[in-house]
């Protein structure tokens, strides 16, 4: 234990997350409950372990009957398959408790609408429609897993369930090309509830494919794959937004809403919180994580009439609340509010930075797939968005080139950064070793590539500062080094070609090379790509005018009290406004620090919240262990 810490539990009086000059909202409170549903029968824990015990799901297999749905060069037809994968799916998913009902369970054809309804009646926790492909140019020689959710729901839970069992799918099956995407048509997720999914896993026209299909130990590898998606899905569950009454802001232009973890689920995201009023994101809102209370304040400038809000919150688990998308009217005309000057983050060096954050990839373009089916594009999304957050509470003003899972072209992307001339541009990408980029494969590294000198001198100075919280490079040389390690900051001119010469200053970032030892697994948690966000903006900070020697650094683990085991994904928030998220290892760093005392909460399921007083002195590294006590 180190002196100078205060190890008593105190009254909770911070703001989970303050955005920019939201002082106005800080809410006193004292008490420890998570904010939580009405209890169902099994606890917590039961829930957790099983995620699937009574969760009802909807299995459409499809086709039947007088419709075969797609027909191999050997006859074998589709409307056999989907249900002969219906039932096996079924024998597994009863097996950990799911209640599991079917819209057909012979060969007969059951009508869209029949599905659907069936479906919705049912009140079911998830429904999949259950195909195998045909090409419709009748191009035998395609093969690929597609996987649908459809547009009402996207960036919903839908989504999240297309992307877990398709990622499953593809670890599996490992089939060039594939796809998971949002849809318009599909009558079959169109006019169902929601969440729903469709999923073609392979082509059964492909001959060789057709082959495949009718051996039983395959069909029964492809619904074990679903299977580790489906529980994927259920497991950790996911927010529940709650809005009550007719969502009129108050004269002051505040609307308040509630995020809610139901027993059994991971704890709400406080990075994650979605909120906009007609498309443009509040930078303005305050949550408290222990009661789910939500308050965001609509910007002065909006005129009168009526406005779109659309909310949504994520979970550790990575899970989405349904996205709320509710309109409102405004009547009074909102009086501006002067924004309060108080010195902000890290020195304010931030402040004011035109900075673009750019995920590489996205829908149709995964950019890499993983050993284990992740998607390249979802992590560098994952990452980016965490980092966007960061840089906003650290008063920069940031823009994204996409925030959602569609495609985006390399020329958009220029002409993004081109319109609003920004000091940096910086992508996210999480790569493969590719050749003649002299890249070993599975290296634990970091890389940045840039072309011109000024991106030369931020990957100079931002690669100890990645190198450090991630723990990358041993492979290199000394990694406390603040100097690159060779290789680490490269000339890369096939990227950096395309971003016009010299107009900004544009740096491509690897935090992790994807195919090294435990990466894949690593992003994709949310502590992987939050721990990733802070280690770039540390870099940021560092390029902009902060320099380690003079501040203060803060070290620490966190441990469960009784059986001495770190822990994870607990929540650790710095004076109330910079968050970060222990990986397995339980760890955690906050660096530049203002020297002086300093106010830290920690949140983990399973414990109470604490709170804990620190003090840190300049030019040092202090740490400290926290042992947090089960909850009684
Ligand atoms: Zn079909």
């Amino acid at each position: 234990m180190k002196e100078g810490f205060f190890w008593e539990m105190l009254p909770l009086s911070m703001l989970g997350r303050i955005g920019l000059f939201s002082l106005a909202f800080v809410a006193m409170f004292e008490g420890s409950a998570f904010a939580q549903d009405a209890q169902p029968s099994a606890t917590p824990l039961e829930i957790m372990q099983n995620p699937l015990a009574g969760k009802k799901i909807c299995l459409d297999a499809g086709h039947g009957g007088p419709s075969y749905g797609a027909v191999g060069v050997k006859g074998l037809k589709e409307k056999d398959v989907d249900l002969r994968e219906a039932y096996l799916l079924k024998g597994l998913l009863e097996k950990a408790g799911a209640v599991v009902v079917l819209t057909r369970t012979d060969d007969k054809d059951v009508s869209l609408g029949d599905r659907c309804k069936f479906n919705r009646d049912q009140k079911t926790d998830l429904f999949v429609s259950i195909h195998h492909n045909a090409n419709a140019q009748n191009d035998k020689s395609v093969n690929r897993t597609e996987s649908f959710y459809h547009w009402k729901d996207r960036e919903g839970p839908s989504e999240d369930a297309a992307r877990l069992v398709h990622r499953e799918m593809q670890a599996l099956l490992k089939l060039p090309d594939s796809k998971a995407y949002v849809c318009w048509s599909y009558g079959m997720l169109r006019e169902n509830s929601y969440p729903a999914i469709l999923i073609e896993p392979s082509y059964l026209a492909n001959p060789e494919e057709e082959e495949r299909l009718r051996d039983e130990k395959y069909l029964l590898s492809i619904a074990e794959a679903y299977f580790r998606g489906i529980r994927a899905f259920f497991a950790g569950g996911r927010p529940r937004i709650e809005i009550s009454g007719n969502l009129e802001p108050s004269p002051d232009g505040a609307i308040s809403a509630r995020i809610l973890c139901p027993p059994g689920t991971a704890l709400t995201d406080p990075q994650r919180i979605r909120a906009e009023v007609d498309g443009n994101p509040l930078q303005t809102f305050s949550f408290v994580p222990e009661t789910g209370e939500l308050k965001l304040q609509i910007p002065p400038a909006t005129g009168l009439g009526t406005h779109e809000l659309v909310l949504s919150a994520r979970n550790l688990a990575g899970h989405t609340s349904f996205v709320e998308r509710r309109k409102f009217e405004l009547k009074t005309a909102l009086q501006s509010q002067t924004p309060e000057n108080k010195k902000g983050l890290f020195m304010d060096v931030l402040k004011g930075k035109k900075i673009i954050v750019d995920p590489q990839g996205g829908g149709g373009d995964p950019s890499a797939i993983g050993e284990k089916g992740l998607r390249a594009s979802d992590a560098n999304l994952t990452t980016i968005l965490y980092l966007y957050d960061y840089l906003v509470c650290a008063g920069a003003s940031v823009s994204i080139t996409r925030v959602a899972d569609v495609s985006m072209d390399n020329v958009a992307r220029v002409r993004f950064a081109l319109e609003r001339d920004p000091d940096v541009f910086l992508t996210i990408g999480h790569r493969l070793p590719e050749p003649g980029m002299d890249e070993k494969p599975r290296m634990n590294v970091s890389r940045i590539g840039s072309r011109w000198d000024s991106g030369q001198e931020i990957g100079q100075r931002m690669i100890s500062q990645i190198r450090q919280i991630l723990g990358t490079g041993s492979e290199l040389g000394d990694v406390k080094s603040l100097k690159a390690l060779p290789s680490e900051v490269h000339n890369w001119s096939s990227w950096e070609v395309m971003h016009a010469g010299q107009r900004y200053t544009a740096i491509y970032v690897c935090p992790q090379m994807f195919d090294a030892p435990g990466v894949e697994e690593r992003i994709s948690t949310t502590a992987g790509c939050r721990k990733e966000a802070l280690a770039v903006l540390y870099g940021l900070v560092r390029n902009f005018g902060m320099d380690d020697s003079t501040m203060a650094s803060l070290e620490g683990i966190v441990i469960d009290q009784k059986n001495g085991k770190s822990l994870r994904d607990a929540l650790v928030w710095m004076d109330g406004i910079l968050v970060t998220q222990t990986e397995s290892d339980g760890k955690f760093i906050f660096k530049f620090l203002d020297p002086g005392k300093h106010s830290m909460r920690i949140m983990c399921l399973g414990y109470p919240p604490v709170v804990k007083e620190i003090d840190v002195e300049k030019e040092k590294v202090a740490s400290i262990r926290i042992d947090l006590p089960a909850e009684k």
